[in-house]
């Protein structure tokens, strides 16, 4: 295990950069929620990250009820790689898209990228919510990279680009119609690999898609029990099978 993360000491992700000294005038909301939220005084500290610059433990400079500084002291952890895990989802409705989105960033996601099929029911896609929900988990469970958001794009193009854009990688197309998937240890098989994990829509995917998606040899089908779950539960359980057998839980 690397450096210890500090889970009492509360994080923020800051736009700035973060240098010894250098002070940072936090946002009226980051101020407020410090200040008569979280009730931090001048002597309490935060950790700060800002995606390129590690972790900074940093101290709060109240100036009144309203405004706070946040002076960086020391760099308690090295700015880590970006996670290479990809998850590819078909958007679902805001609840369950925000929690999705959440989950996938504790799971170690650091690529997170919708994708439009045939029975996906979601039109408008607020990429600002997600991206807010990807930082608020990323402060949350100590990561210190920022996941990244991709454009939407539809299925059929995203498998026409495959090869030529994401070369070795595999995508673990998670196939709820269980007979045509390989179980948790078929996984095995691709171990070393760049990954990538494909959930389908509420509806699922359709004939054509599951036969066009078999029918790549980058696609690697997963089955994820004999029981239909959510959307949303199944892209938490399929990152916690591939984390744990072929990921960064070993
Ligand atoms: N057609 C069903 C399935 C939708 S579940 C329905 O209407 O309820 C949404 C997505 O979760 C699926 O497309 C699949 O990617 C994933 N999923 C759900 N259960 C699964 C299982 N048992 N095995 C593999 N993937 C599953």
């Amino acid at each position: 295990m690397g450096e210890r993360t500090d889970f009492r000491t509360k994080r923020l992700y800051v736009e700035d950069a973060l240098l010894a000294g250098q002070a940072i005038e936090a946002d009226r909301a980051k101020a407020n929620y410090l200040l008569n939220v979280l009730r931090l005084k001048a002597d309490d500290s935060v950790l700060l990250f800002n995606g390129s610059d590690g972790e900074w433990l940093a101290d709060i400079v109240p100036g009144g009820r309203k405004a706070c500084s946040l002076v960086p002291q020391k760099q308690l952890r090295p700015q880590p790689e970006p996670y290479d895990l990809q998850l590819y989802f078909a958007p679902l409705k805001q609840a369950r898209l925000d929690y999705m989105v959440q989950k996938a960033v504790e799971m170690g996601a650091g690529y997170l990228q919708p994708v439009i099929t045939r029975y996906t029911q979601v039109q408008k896609l607020n990429s600002e919510r997600m991206q807010a929900n990807m930082l608020e988990a990323a402060e949350q469970c100590g990561i210190l990279t920022v996941p990244e958001l991709g454009a939407p794009i539809t299925l059929e193009r995203m498998l026409e680009t495959w090869l030529t854009d994401q070369g070795n990688r595999v995508l673990i197309f998670c196939d709820e119609l269980a007979e045509a998937a390989a179980g948790a240890q078929g996984l095995t098989a691709i171990d070393g690999r760049p990954l990538a994990v494909l959930i389908g829509p509420e509806g699922g995917f359709s004939e054509d898609e599951r036969h066009l998606l078999h029918s790549k040899s980058f696609v690697h089908a997963l089955s994820l029990g004999p029981r239909i779950l959510r959307a949303d539960t199944a892209a938490v359980a399929a990152l916690a099978i591939i984390q744990a057998i072929i990921g960064d839980y070993r």
